[in-house]
């Protein structure tokens, strides 16, 4: 910065910095996605009766114990009680 000598006779009070004012932007208006409607699990996907006997449709946990029986996933196997995951194996 180099001193310079005032030319004007009254030298005008150096107007206060505005920032300068951003052009409005228009916000996308939010989308609210449909939301999907919630699932209840179908316990009875979970068992087949065949005549007198029950059998299982889901393994239980090895961790776990009977009783706890592992979520089917896409290639896994999870406990939802203790995270125990096995992954299968593709063919
Ligand atoms: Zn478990």
């Amino acid at each position: 910065m180099s001193k310079q000598p005032a030319a004007a006779a009254a030298p005008a009070p150096a107007p206060p910095a505005e920032p300068a004012a951003p052009a409005e932007e228009k916000k996308p208006e939010k989308k609210e996605k449909p939301k999907a409607p919630k699932r209840r699990i179908q316990v009875h996907k979970l068992y087949k009766v065949e005549g007198d006997s029950l059998t299982r449709l889901r393994k239980d946990c090895p961790r776990c114990g009977k009783g706890y029986f592992m979520a089917q996933h896409k290639g896994r196997l999870t406990c939802g009680n203790c995270g125990y995951t096995t992954f299968l194996s593709k063919p």
